[in-house]
């Protein structure tokens, strides 16, 4: 089946007298169960990109085909069931609620995804467990090294069992040693756990390592599109 087909896709933002085509026109078709990595300069729409698979964004133009559904023409709540249910988020900056332990942190994912009181404690120990973070439940993200709160991040993300994880710049924040261990979770997820990968990056080598498809983006437009032998 078809996961993700993007449309004619644009995303304008208007500030003052000026139009910021983020998104220009870009159509593209993800297959399920692959690591796509999306590379470019800065600036080019990477990130606009992900937001808008993942909900956060809404289109000025074009389809986002999720698995059939168009997820650009949702209402607010079902745009919001989409970004809880179906995709997993990883920052570079890990976007963790800072007054809120590990656990709480999982917890609330948890909560929010629906999954019943008696079967969360389970859930986030063994999610936590799976990152390596079984030692750090109580600490709060200002007590975790950066790898460790990505570890949480990607713990969280992976909460509701979701089909595609979008990952931001994720070891953007964090040295060579940390990021190939984050990118080797992300990877377990993937030919583990048969998730979906896509992921923003800098890092070209590792995009070549680690992606079976590699996109980079131009000024909102795809200026090359490739698979990886690997
Ligand atoms: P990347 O992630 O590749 O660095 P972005 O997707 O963040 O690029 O941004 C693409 C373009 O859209 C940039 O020119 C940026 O300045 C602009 N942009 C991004 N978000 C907004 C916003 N909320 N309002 C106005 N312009 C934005
Ligand atoms: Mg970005």
């Amino acid at each position: 089946m078809e996961f993700i087909r993007l449309d004619n896709l644009s995303k304008i933002y208007a500030r003052g007298n000026q139009r910021i085509h983020a998104i220009d026109n870009l159509s593209l078709e993800i297959e399920e169960g692959i690591i796509l990595s999306v590379v470019g300069r800065s600036g080019s729409g990477k990130s606009t990109l992900l937001n808008l698979i993942g909900g956060l964004d809404r289109p000025t133009d074009g389809k986002i085909i999720f698995k059939g559904k168009d997820i650009g023409s949702l209402s607010k709540n079902e745009q919001a069931y989409h970004r809880r249910r179906n995709v997993g988020m990883i920052f570079q900056s890990f976007n963790l609620i800072y007054s809120y332990s590990a656990y709480e942190n999982i917890m609330l994912a948890l909560i929010f995804g629906g999954v019943p009181k008696r079967l969360r404690n389970q859930r986030a120990m063994e999610l936590l467990k799976n990152v390596g973070l079984e030692g750090r439940i109580s600490h709060k993200p200002d007590e975790l090294s950066g790898g460790e709160a990505q570890r949480v991040a990607i713990a969280r993300a992976m909460a509701n069992n979701p089909e595609v994880l979008l990952a931001d710049e994720p070891t953007g924040n964090l040295d060579s040693i940390t990021a190939n261990e984050i990118i080797g979770l992300l990877v377990e997820a993937n030919r583990g756990k048969k998730k979906s990968v896509i992921m923003i990056t800098h890092d070209i080598d590792l995009a070549h390592r680690v992606s079976d498809r590699i996109v980079r983006l131009l000024d909102g437009k795809i200026a090359e599109d490739y698979l990886v032998k690997r």
